[in-house]
């Protein structure tokens, strides 16, 4: 996954940017960039890997200026993290110049490339994202939104862009919907952003989403909004509201915060845990989960497990430790709470279960005497094609495991997850409208047929 961020009419477009980014560094930690274009209508470009914090100094700040600006967090994903992969991506041609920031997984993207390539095209990075500029290099059209249109015709999978096409800032989304993307005004300018929390942190007032299939144009003859791409149906990505959005966004015209509540209420009716003595989440993506899970059911909600916000992800690497280690490093429980009680774990999803299983091992060390786990999402049995970097099918706990034998696995007295309809059903205006294929195995497009789902698009890692 990835989070976009762009600013058009602002004279501190790229800082401004830059503090999107942070705020949108949940959706990605793997590297950073941002380009902008200054007066005289140059592009300039600076990506760094790692976090925001770390990769955009006084002196890279200094080099961005200009009232435009787009940039992107890149998640983290196996294997591929290098430069090359970073966004924006930023391709200097006669005439001009083309910036790209995607998130969202393209899901004929092998296809689409090879006949680039068969056209004598040469690509810089291994990312399905660069096939886009590709196609808008090559596009006609009138306008360069008609252009954008063009170059989007025949594209498929998921993607939330931004685009710089010269002076003009170009915005889309996919048909489907699949990834968010909202839009702002600060001053006088405009701000797109993955989610709502970046649009607040700048100070800007919030004003819609930018619409499935739609492309919206800025430049100095003004704004224009299109429906750029046929429309298709919507099939927004639940588990945005389930895990992925940070819990003070409005994802989807709901607020996510709202949404994990009452997933965990919906928990806590269709899987009670009679005779439990309290609940605790698994900091963070689950506090309101377990919030509303507690709620429900009348029990009370302790802060059992303290999470070290100091560990960033590439420190725990895999090698470096077992995984009980890893897990403690992260994570450690209050003996206080915990000795002696029968005690409801709450988490957002499980996917290969090792977190899990780590976690029920230091709740039992510290002295719970039951321990019944609960999940606000059903069972993840299948990858995603479309911008979550879920693992292959082989690696999914519930897809390998039935009920009994991962109940075993976890080492938990009881689990519960949550029906695929009791999930639809909290999320904002559902339960149409939105994919849940990692959950039912119900894809709502032809998938690619590599069965590492971010590979697929020949892209270690991909756009996402
Ligand atoms: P597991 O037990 O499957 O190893 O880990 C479960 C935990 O992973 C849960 O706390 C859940 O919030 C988190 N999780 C779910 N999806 C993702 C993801 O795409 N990336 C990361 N980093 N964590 C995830
Ligand atoms: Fe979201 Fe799952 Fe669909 Fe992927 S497969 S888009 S994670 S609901
Ligand atoms: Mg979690």
């Amino acid at each position: 996954m990835c989070g976009i961020f762009g600013v058009y009419g602002h004279r501190d477009a790229a800082a401004l940017t830059q503090l999107g980014l942070y705020s949108l560094q949940h959706r990605g930690q793997e590297s950073a960039g941002i380009v902008s274009v200054d007066e005289g209508g140059r592009a300039h470009l600076s990506r760094a890997m790692g976090l925001v914090s770390e990769g955009f100094g006084e002196e890279a700040m200094a080099g961005l200026p200009g009232a435009l600006a787009i940039g992107h967090t890149r998640y983290s994903t196996a294997g591929a993290s290098a430069i090359e992969n970073a966004q924006p991506v930023l391709a200097r041609m006669r005439g001009g110049h083309i910036a790209l920031a995607h998130n969202g997984n393209l899901t004929n993207a092998v296809a689409l490339r090879e006949s680039l390539e068969d056209g004598g095209a040469i690509f810089a990075s291994t990312m399905d994202s660069e096939v886009i500029v590709h196609r808008i290099a090559r596009a006609q059209g009138a306008t360069p939104e008609a252009r954008l249109a063009s170059a989007l015709a025949g594209v498929e999978g998921a993607y939330s862009l931004l685009v710089v096409l010269n002076d003009t800032m170009l915005v889309a989304r996919d048909p489907r919907g699949w990834r968010p993307l909202v839009m702002g005004r600060l001053g006088g300018g405009w701000v797109f952003a993955s989610e709502s929390c970046a649009l607040d942190i700048v100070g800007a007032t919030i004003d819609g989403e930018v619409q499935p299939g739609e492309i919206v144009a800025i430049d100095g003859d003004g704004m224009r909004r299109l429906q750029g791409v046929a429309p298709a149906p919507v099939t927004r990505c639940v588990f945005e509201h389930v895990y992925f959005a940070r819990p003070d966004s409005v994802v989807f015209g709901g607020a996510v915060s709202r949404s994990r509540r009452a997933l965990g209420r919906q928990l806590a009716r269709e899987c009670p845990a009679p005779g439990a003595d309290l609940v605790f989440a698994v900091p963070d993506s689950s506090n309101a989960a377990a919030l509303g899970y507690a709620e429900e059911a009348g029990l009370p909600y302790e802060l059992a497990l303290i999470r070290n916000h100091y560990v960033g992800r590439t420190f725990i690497q895999p090698t470096q430790a077992g995984r009980d280690a890893k897990v403690k490093v992260k994570y450690n429980p209050v003996r206080e709470l915990l000795e002696g009680r029968r005690v409801v774990m709450v988490d957002d999803s499980i996917v290969r279960g090792t977190t899990t299983r780590g976690l029920v091992s230091l709740v039992r060390a510290a002295g719970a005497r039951e321990v019944h786990m609960r999940v606000s999402s059903a069972p993840i049995i299948s990858p995603c094609y479309y911008g979550i970097d879920t693992p292959r099918r082989e690696e999914l706990v519930a897809a390998r495991m039935s009920h009994g034998e991962l109940t075993a696995h976890l080492g938990v007295d009881s689990l519960g997850y949550l029906s695929i309809e009791g999930m639809l059903a909290q999320v904002p205006s559902g339960p149409d409208g939105y994919c849940h294929a990692c959950f039912s195995g119900r894809y709502p497009t032809v998938t690619p047929t590599d069965s590492a789902p971010q590979r697929a698009a020949g892209a270690p890692g991909g756009g996402a």
